[in-house]
């Protein structure tokens, strides 16, 4: 048996799998749900990057400005169901490259704002290319305060080997940092063809005195559907440099913000998928409510026609159980880093204690978790687990999902087991 399917029967204590169809509605229950953040999906880049696996296309004028009506006719759909304007903690794009929207973003925050009153950060992608004086003045005006650069690595060989040209990074920077945004995320990958732990720390170290507040280091996943020259470095070496990433940022004084994210210490966070609920507008954007997580289709095509006749461009719907959702709650907690008993209880009416007392002490046993101040903090240990294990579900689940969804713009049902 495969370990995401075990961990699934074990920590869910039962066989049901999940099972995503394509039956959906126009009202989504988010109403009265706390801490609500908002994501808005832009998929369109200047030219695709072959070891990308995000909803992509090559930027197109005409496609854009159909897209960018029916993106405001999808939030005109959902905020159209609430009585009053509704409180959210943040707003995040993605993509794709937002930036090749940047005159659109203050329309689609505009109109949003109509609907949701933002309390916290907006934040914006960023691919080097974008990062011009024109660009980074419009997204300040749009009122966006955070922004996460795809710089990926700055050493020219591991570019190269992911098809990516070498760059005035110094530049790049010296922009953002006169722009001045609160939180400066960079993004980089590790485990890269020819990448050595000694490129990878000078990556790091680069970016946090380029004026990163937050690094974030993904592992090199290489998807099914994406066209890799080369493969990702084996997992011993991910796991010796994901460890040679903690140890150099504990010593450096950075702070562990997540499994695979370090941070200067009192800066805001960059963090669009942990978050106890979303709304996701665009293709592929997903939503996750406190039952149910639904995905957008992947066809621009579908979407649009979908959302013209006044319907959601929701492709699938996974209605979660009890246990199913506080595993889903209780997966992403872990990849912070942190687990609250009391911020459980509070979401799922019911102990932390009484639903995985059992895995909780297995943890603590092995050295995975340990409690302080009332809450579980993942070890070192227990946080290289999680990257293991992440990395399962991302092969098993989320790629299948999503080569599923690239090819089959409303699909019937994906029953992932
Ligand atoms: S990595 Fe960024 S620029 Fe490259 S294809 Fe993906 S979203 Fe587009």
């Amino acid at each position: 048996m495969r370990l995401t399917s075990f961990m699934r029967i074990w920590l869910t204590r039962s066989f049901q799998p999940f099972h995503f169809t394509s039956s959906y509605s126009n009202r989504l229950a988010f109403e009265d749900l706390e801490k609500l953040g908002l994501y808005v999906h832009i998929p369109f880049c200047r030219s695709l990057c072959s070891f990308c696996p995000y909803c992509k296309v090559a930027y197109d004028g005409e496609t854009a400005r159909k897209y960018k009506d029916a993106l405001i006719r999808e939030i005109e759909l959902v905020g159209e169901t609430i009585e009053k304007p509704k409180e959210v903690t943040s707003l995040y794009f993605g993509g794709g490259t937002p930036a090749l929207m940047a005159d659109d973003l203050a329309l689609i925050i505009r109109r949003l704002k109509k609907y949701f009153r933002i309390r916290g950060g907006i934040g914006v992608e960023l691919h080097p290319d974008d990062i011009d004086e024109r660009t980074l003045d419009k997204l300040k005006e749009a009122g966006v305060t955070m922004v996460s650069v795809g710089v990926q690595s700055f050493d020219p060989d591991c570019l190269s080997a992911i098809g990516r040209n070498d760059r005035d990074f110094a530049e790049a920077f010296r922009l953002i940092r006169t722009a001045g945004f609160d939180v400066v995320d960079v993004d980089l990958i590790f485990a890269l063809p020819g990448q050595t732990e000694q490129s990878l720390l000078a990556d790091i170290e680069k970016a946090f005195s380029s004026g990163a507040t937050q690094v974030s280091t993904y592992p090199f996943i290489d998807f099914t559907f994406a066209d890799n020259r080369y493969k990702p470095l084996p997992e011993g070496v991910k796991k010796k440099m994901l460890g040679a990433i903690a140890a150099y940022c504990e010593k450096t004084g950075r702070e562990r913000t997540s499994v695979w994210t370090f941070a200067e210490k009192n800066t805001g966070k960059y963090s669009s998928v942990t978050r106890d609920n979303f709304l996701g507008f665009g293709v592929s954007a997903a939503t996750l409510l406190k039952e149910q997580f639904k995905i957008n289709t992947f066809s621009i095509e579908g979407y649009i026609d979908r959302v013209e006749n006044n319907s959601l461009p929701t492709s699938l719907t996974l209605n979660f159980s009890l246990r199913q959702r506080a595993v889903y709650d209780l997966f992403w907690s872990a990849y912070s880093m942190r687990i609250s008993p009391d911020k459980f209880k509070a979401s799922f009416g019911v102990l932390l204690s009484k639903l995985f007392g059992l895995e909780l002490w297995l943890c603590r046993v092995l050295g995975l978790l340990k409690r302080e101040e009332g809450e579980f903090h993942l070890t070192n240990k227990g946080a290289y687990l999680y990257h293991y294990i992440e990395q399962a579900y991302t092969t098993v689940y989320i790629d299948r999902m999503w080569n599923v969804s690239r090819n089959i713009p409303f699909p019937e049902k994906i029953v992932l087991k």
